[in-house]
This record gives C-alpha cells, structure tokens and sequence, in this order.
C-alpha cells in the first residue's frame, strides 16, 4: 500500500511507500523466499558529488550529511533506478522478476540496502481477516513474513528502500541512503523528464547537518506517524517526536501546528482540486488556505503540498477577480515547486503557466483602464 497521500489534486510528490497494510496482518508461517543472500554490512558510500557525504549515526545506522552550506532548491542529487516494479501492490514475484534482470554488480548494490527485517512480530497484528483474499492476502502474508524474518531478503530490502514512481515503486540507491525527520530539511521528487529521482534542499542546510527526508506524511500526528514509521523499522527521534510535555517545546508547538493542518485539510477539502469554483464562491476559504499555508511555513513544509496549497489561493482569486492577489500566490507556488523539483520538473509549466495567465490578464485589464479613462 501507498504511503498516505496528501489527498491534493496536483500534488506529485514521490513519497516513500510504505510497506504494508495497517490493521490486517499476518502472523503466521515462513515464506518461501527466493533468491536470499546474505545482508551485506558494507559501509556505504556516496556517489562524487559536492554536497554530502555518509557518515555513522547512532541510532540510524548511517546518514547524510552536508560538507558544506546547501542553499534551498539545491539539487542535492538525482538518481537513477537500480530496481522498478510497475505494480505499487507488489508481491515477491514482481520484484524477483526484476533483480534477476540486474548484473551481478547492481544484485550485489542491492543487499547492501538497510533492510527493516528482524522486527518483533508481537508489534504487528496477529491475523489477515478472512474476507482479505487472493493477491492481496498473499501480499500482506510476503509483507510480513519478510518485516519480521531473521534475514534481510528482496522484499525486506524493497519495503524499507522502495519509493513511489509512476504509479509503481522503485528502489533509488543513492536517495535510499537519506534518513528520515518529520521535520526534514529536504524532498525527493520523481522527475520523468530526465527519469532521476531528485533531492532538493528546502530549506537551508548548515555545514555538517544532516540531511533528511519525510517518508510519511508530516501533517500526520504522532501517534499515526510512529505507526507510518515503523513499517520502516525504527521509531523517529525527530525534534517533531520529541517529548512535548513542556508547552513551549518545538515538539508541542508542531502537535498543534499539525492538529490544526489536519483540521484545516478537512474543512476545505470541498473547496479545492475539481471543486475549486464551489470555493470561489464560499465564503472564507481563502482565509482558511492561508492559514494552512502559514503554519506550514512556520512548520519549515515548503513542499509540494504547499505549493498546491498557494496554488489554490491563486485559483481561487483568479477566479474571483482578485488579480493582484491571485498574482502574488501563483509565483509563491512557483517558487516552491522550483525549490522542491528544480526548474526541468515537468510540472513547472503549469505553473508557470497559470503566473502568466494572471499576469496577461491584469495586462488586459489595466489596458481596459487606461482606454476607459481616456488619454
Ligand atoms: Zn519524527
């Protein structure tokens, strides 16, 4: 299963996969796992490039981390696919198919993958419900038996690693090696015009810090998040996790800012995407949009989702006359997407696009102006 989307229309953000299905999964017996080899525990290494390089880290195995100042929308990398499986539902055979197809070298590149592997299988439900059949049993069964066996195997490495391209998952070597904050300082992106998966800085990253991505949906609160999270088989200690028993802590402040995102996302849910033109014409959408938008900023999620979100406020007052205003969202949206993508993602055009049509039709208008009170 998918990781939780965002529920935007426009929204292409890759994000992570998550393994498996939540409430219904499966305890008993082994899998038969093909094609098994033994976990490599190779140090890894980052490809030459100027920006990062990976380090040991306590808790997280390795991470990466910045050799110098990154400056937000930095392409920090873009990576090619070591392994595609077309089928975001996957099961062992599909990604057997496709290792089998790799070299010797690219099969070896993959067992030196992290793998959640090795989990207590007390921390997992205990049985698939009986209506669960076919594909999909045997997929949540091929999930479980692999989370929780003794041994790193193709689906435990493809569940911890895999992210979401084109309506299927794929493995990326190099973007697997970055670790994860619910409070990250950048993003990955699928990017089909040059087939990489991109890393952008979205926000600025100081020398030595490490840089991370969110493979759950920040706007998750805690509790959903740690069950997102463990699919991967850690529990995050991001200054978003932390205990936020004192009131003035990040971690409290983000609770909050969270709840109220979550709060915010439902009530104009109705109003935004397809439904664009019903928010038009409601009052205080606007306002509630900008509220999101604030409180994502002030969160550090100047990702794709915000972008779709000042996307929205320039829709929504484009279409009720508020030129101006329209403008200013739109080339906000634009700058986000560029920041989080870089400028050859292929949805900067529409984008771009709707900036200009805002702008040519303030053109018109100011043109109207000056016509109607004569020279
Ligand atoms: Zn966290």
């Amino acid at each position: 299963m998918a990781s939780p989307r965002d529920g935007e229309n426009h929204s292409s953000s890759g994000e992570r996969l998550a393994a498996s299905n939540a409430a219904e999964e499966q305890a008993n017996g082994s899998a038969k796992v093909e094609g098994v080899k033994k976990h490599e525990n190779i140090v890894p290494k980052a490809p030459e490039n100027e920006y990062y390089e990976i380090r040991a880290v306590n808790s997280k195995g390795y991470g990466c981390f910045a050799l110098k100042p990154i400056k937000i929308g930095t392409r920090i990398l873009a990576d090619s696919p070591l392994l595609i499986v077309r089928e975001a539902e996957y099961l062992l055979v599909d990604i057997q198919a496709e290792f089998d197809k790799l070299s010797a070298t690219d099969q070896a590149l993959y067992y030196t993958l992290h793998s959640a592997h090795n989990q207590d299988p007390n921390n997992w439900p205990k049985g698939i419900h009986p209506t669960v059949l076919g594909r999909e049993r045997q997929r949540i069964q091929e999930q479980h038996n692999a989370r929780t066996g003794k041994d790193a195997n193709l689906i435990s490495i493809f569940q911890t690693n895999c992210m979401e391209k084109d309506g299927g998952a794929a493995v990326f070597p190099n973007a697997a090696r970055f670790n994860h904050s619910c409070n990250p300082n950048a993003c990955f992106a699928w990017n089909s015009a040059i087939q990489k998966e991109t890393i952008h800085a979205i926000q600025d990253i100081a020398e030595g810090e490490q840089i991370t991505l969110a493979y759950c949906d920040t706007t998750h609160d805690k509790a959903t998040r740690l069950w997102e999270l463990k699919h991967y088989g850690f529990v995050c200690d991001c200054r978003a996790c932390a205990d936020g028993s004192d009131p003035t802590s990040f971690a409290a402040k983000s609770a909050a800012r969270r709840y109220r995102m979550m709060e915010l996302q439902q009530e104009t849910r109705m109003f935004r995407g397809k439904f664009l033109e019903v928010g038009a014409q409601t009052e205080g959408v606007v306002a509630k949009l900008l509220e999101f938008a604030k409180l994502m900023n002030e969160e550090g999620d100047r990702t794709f989702r915000t972008a779709t979100v000042y996307l929205d406020i320039a829709l929504v007052c484009e279409h009720k006359g508020d030129l101006k205003f329209a403008k200013g969202a739109a080339q906000k949206a634009l700058q986000i997407i560029m920041d989080c993508a870089g400028p050859d993602f292929p949805e900067i055009k529409d984008y771009a696009g709707v900036v200009k049509r805002i702008k040519d039709k303030i053109q018109v208008k100011e043109k109207e102006g000056k016509e109607a009170n004569g020279p």
